[in-house]
């Protein structure tokens, strides 16, 4: 198989970075294809804990080229600060092994700006951004009012046209919010600092991909969030403002033509949400909270404490359907070892009728949770590494979410590192 994708089938944090870590060794290229840096994936290695933003998972493997592709929100700031963190602790980063499409928009500096200003301008109605500045440059990048990673290279042009849009920006900074406006002297500071840093890393990732498809290299493409964070299939607004899913990752990888071979849904055992929007599965005080803790779930980027239930039947064939999934991983296995009985979402209650359906976005804040019961195992399953090893009650789990869901789950994952992995 030389082209798949790894992609979230819930609201993102499933541990994709995880099973990418792992899966890499098989691939020789890793490809970013959406996204920003407000979300986190977490990968534990033998190199140590790393929390990645932008970066892509195959970062930690040698001999594996990754590539930040067109669709990313290229935040050269964070992605530098990001960089620099993961050099430090011994990973090399050259312009061999990380390549930043020439064709990526880059955030700028007013994108965080604007984002905050608009979540306070919301108050209480607000949709619950990272402030990471990724629905503002979205919209720029779609009214194309932004500048692509590529013109850093060519000095003239991007002054030119940075020049353009600073004064159109300027009309929303100042009219609209009441807010500073920025100068070319910020802006060239900006670049200065920044865009120089990550210029030595800019190319025609298309055309490298291109010739490694004609190579017969395997490809590997990353998303960020889940598929009910994708604009167009997810729980809109309460949504990310790009297509996390796999049928976007040939465009916005830079690879238009690429056909997936294998879509690998990630899908955790439980179900975990960050911010605002309707969550049906959701559980509250006590019960949440032994949850969140046994998960750890908090947010890698924010510290935030995640919303938490149990697995959500119902979002998660949407999601896996939304993402045309070959191969399930599930995820975090192990952290429901402290329960007795198992709770699972198996269906929806909307406007008295029971439902196997995920419902339209503005309907779903009056869906109710169906919950069942399946055995607890309550014992440590963290060390298992074979199927047969798995007590019963846990691989009963695992075949009940399988059947539910329609899709084989070919890898159960039972703790954050490399090897803590079963292959079916
Ligand atoms: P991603 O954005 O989808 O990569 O997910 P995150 O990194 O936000 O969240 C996944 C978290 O769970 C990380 O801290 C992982 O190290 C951890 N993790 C992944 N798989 C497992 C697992 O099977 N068991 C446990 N206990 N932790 C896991």
């Amino acid at each position: 198989m030389s082209n798949c994708a790894i992609v979230g089938v819930n609201w993102g944090d499933e541990g994709k970075g995880r099973m990418v870590d792992l899966l890499t060794s098989d691939y020789d290229v890793v490809v970013r294809y959406q996204g920003g840096g407000n979300a986190g994936h977490t990968v534990v290695n033998d190199q140590g804990k790393f929390a990645l933003h932008l970066l892509p998972s195959g970062i930690f493997r040698k001999d594996v080229v990754n590539i930040l592709g067109n669709g990313v929100a290229l935040d050269c700031e964070s992605l530098w600060a990001e960089m620099a963190d993961v050099i430090t602790k011994g990973v090399s980063i050259t312009p061999e092994n990380l390549k930043i499409s020439d064709r990526a928009s880059l955030l700028l500096p007013w994108h965080r700006d604007l984002d905050a200003l608009e979540e306070q301008r919301l108050a209480d109605k607000k949709y619950g951004s990272t402030k990471q500045g990724i629905a503002p440059f979205y919209s720029d990048k779609f009214q194309k009012k932004t500048v692509m990673a590529g013109e850093l290279l060519y000095p003239a042009k991007l002054w030119e046209h940075l020049a353009g849009i600073l004064e159109w920006k300027n009309l929303t900074l100042e009219k609209v919010y009441g807010a500073k406006p920025y100068t070319m002297d910020d802006l060239r500071a900006w670049v200065a600092d920044f865009g120089e840093k990550i210029k030595p890393f800019i190319c025609d990732t298309g055309a490298f991909l291109r010739q490694a498809q004609d190579q017969g290299k395997r490809i590997l493409f990353e998303a960020q969030l889940g598929s009910l964070r994708d604009l167009d299939y997810g729980i809109y607004p309460y949504t990310t403002s790009s297509n996390a899913i796999a049928a976007y990752a040939p465009v916005g990888s830079g690879l238009p033509t690429a056909k997936l071979d294998k879509v690998v849904g990630v899908v955790k055992a439980y179900s975990s949400c960050v911010g605002e929007g309707p969550f049906t599965c959701e559980w509250f005080g006590e019960e949440a909270e032994k949850l969140r803790q046994a998960g750890n779930e908090y947010g890698a980027k924010t510290g935030r404490p995640r919303r938490v239930g149990p697995i959500d039947i119902v979002a998660t064939r949407y999601g896996a359907a939304c993402q045309g999934v070959t191969d399930i991983a599930l995820t975090k296995l192990d952290v429901l070892s402290y329960l007795d009985q198992i709770p699972v979402c198996a269906r929806y209650e909307l406007n008295g009728a029971l439902t196997d359906d995920f419902p339209f976005p503005a309907l779903l804040p009056d869906a109710k949770p169906v919950v069942e019961y399946l055995e607890g195992w309550q014992c440590d399953i963290s060390g298992v590494r074979t199927w047969e090893d798995l007590p019963e009650a846990a691989r009963k789990y695992v075949e009940y979410v399988e059947k539910a869901i329609g899709c084989l789950i070919t890898y159960v994952s039972v703790g954050p590192e490399r090897d803590a992995i079963i292959l079916r």
